[in-house]
């Protein structure tokens, strides 16, 4: 197995962490990593982030996964600008837009996900940003920078996009209303008492935010620049700018023209093989039995793109081991970092340790009696101390945690 042909679709953190773990699992045979996009593969996270401010200092450069080098050194070969759009499961064979065939033994697709569309009229107008890619960031960061003028930006969808976003624009000095249709920000990701406490903390710093509130009309001139967005209920919210970040979808085009199984993203195995044993399917646009939810399930985030990397690496080279990494996530809002351990969705109970006026806390999350994840703000120790309690299965009940004087450091030093 270790001389086959691997090729890999889609350049980014599940595909180009796939290409390095093959070669440092032993994969000696030809490995192709295949993107549409013309960079070299990049971290997405800081362009939401550091990347947007205008004297942040950080570049597209600063954010690439690996040099240039590093893929001539371990005999990758990376076919950047180039989109894969055929997939002929008989003879092996991937077709690209430029003609070119490629043969394999093993097909990985890496293909991510892409942003929603709003579904309103002046969706589509100029000044409408969405943010997934580096060109997406550099056209935002632009218009963010104007010279001393505060912009009213509107930012549509209170998920992890619109909240850091709405972050990053207040610190440059705009001014800045997020519209979410749900009750509470990002509602399917958080405990309530998470969701409260950034929606304290977005409205402490300025942040005009509107919940239970839906957009109907992306509003400008003729086909011309947005210049406001009215909301079902008829306020007009002036709008220099706007920035959508209603979720995802995962990229099966490919997948269900090659007639592989698909539903809300490429379905797989435990060991992230499709419906055809000669394909794997990683990261965002994977759905996968979770263990931990105990369902199949796609994750969105960076652990879980180079866990399975990892994964389908293993599968390759013949020693197959089953997925079943620990989830986990973070997000830097105002300068605080949220952390969360394990998948809280589902929870009964929870135990709060720490302190929110002071934005040092952790959220415990429990389900019939078993700890199942946990949100820390700025306590780095409770997200590595639960990540290990989670990962070697360690008990601890909500009872345990309410003792006054419960200490996560001290349970810590027991697991040593
Ligand atoms: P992607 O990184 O999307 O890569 C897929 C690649 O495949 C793309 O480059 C695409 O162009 C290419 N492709 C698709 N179809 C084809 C085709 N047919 N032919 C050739 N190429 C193709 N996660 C976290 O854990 N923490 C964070 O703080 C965080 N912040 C984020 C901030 C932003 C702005 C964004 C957009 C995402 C963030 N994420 C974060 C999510 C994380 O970046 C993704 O989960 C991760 O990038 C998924 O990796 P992937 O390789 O599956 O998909
Ligand atoms: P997201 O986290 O899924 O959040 C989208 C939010 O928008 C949800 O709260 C959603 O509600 C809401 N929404 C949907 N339709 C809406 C509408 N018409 N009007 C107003 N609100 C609406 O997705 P995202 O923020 O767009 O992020 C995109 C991707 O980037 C995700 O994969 C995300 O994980 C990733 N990302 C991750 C991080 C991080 O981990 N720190 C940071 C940035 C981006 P419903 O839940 O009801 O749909």
């Amino acid at each position: 197995m270790a001389g086959q042909s691997v090729v890999i679709v889609g350049a980014g953190q599940a595909g180009s962490d796939a290409a390095a773990a093959l070669r440092s699992q032993g994969h000696t045979g030809p490995i192709t990593l295949i993107g549409e996009e013309s960079h070299l593969p990049y971290q997405r996270p800081p362009l939401s982030k550091a990347y947007l401010y205008p004297t942040g200092g950080v570049g597209l450069v600063d954010l690439e996964l690996r040099p240039a080098s590093f893929y001539d050194t371990q005999g990758v070969e990376l076919l950047r600008g180039e989109e894969a759009v055929r997939i002929d499961r008989e003879t092996r064979s991937l077709g690209l837009r430029s003609g070119r065939e490629l043969r394999y033994d093993s097909l990985v697709l890496a293909t991510g996900a892409r942003p929603r569309k709003l579904p309103v009229p002046g969706a589509e107008r100029p000044g409408v940003f969405v943010l997934r890619g580096a060109d997406d960031a550099e056209a935002l960061r632009q218009r963010l920078a104007e010279p001393d003028r505060t912009l009213n930006v509107v930012v549509i969808g209170a998920g992890f996009i619109g909240l850091e976003l709405a972050s990053t624009a207040t610190r440059s000095g705009h001014r800045v209303t997020v519209v979410e249709a749900q009750p509470r920000v990002l509602q399917r990701a958080l405990t309530e008492e998470m969701s409260d406490w950034l929606t304290a903390e977005h409205r402490s710093r300025g942040v005009r935010l509107l919940l239970r509130r839906e957009v109907a009309e992306l509003l400008g001139d003729g086909s011309g620049p947005v210049r406001a967005v009215r909301l079902g209920d008829g306020e007009e919210l002036p709008a220099d700018l706007a920035v959508v970040g209603i979720g995802v979808l995962p990229n099966v085009d490919l997948a269900v023209r090659a007639g592989l199984a698909v539903g809300d993203g490429i379905l797989v195995d435990e060991h992230l093989r499709t419906s055809d044993p000669a394909i794997f399917a990683i990261g965002d646009c994977a759905r996968f039995p979770s263990r931990q939810a105990g369902r199949p399930m796609r994750l969105e985030s960076v652990q879980n793109a180079s866990d399975q990397a990892r994964c389908v690496a293993a599968a390759i080279c013949g020693t197959p081991e089953p997925y079943t990494a620990l989830p986990w996530f973070w997000s830097e809002q105002y300068g605080h970092r949220l952390q969360i351990a394990g998948l809280t969705a589902g929870h009964d109970r929870t135990v709060l340790l720490g302190h929110p006026a002071q934005a040092r806390f952790s959220v415990l999350c429990f389900r019939e009696g078993r700890l199942i994840g946990a949100e820390s703000v700025n306590r780095a120790a409770d997200h590595g101390i639960v990540r290990r309690l989670l990962t070697s299965g360690a008990e601890l009940t909500p009872e345990q945690v309410a003792v006054p004087g419960f200490d996560l450091k001290d349970l810590n030093r027991q697991l040593v």
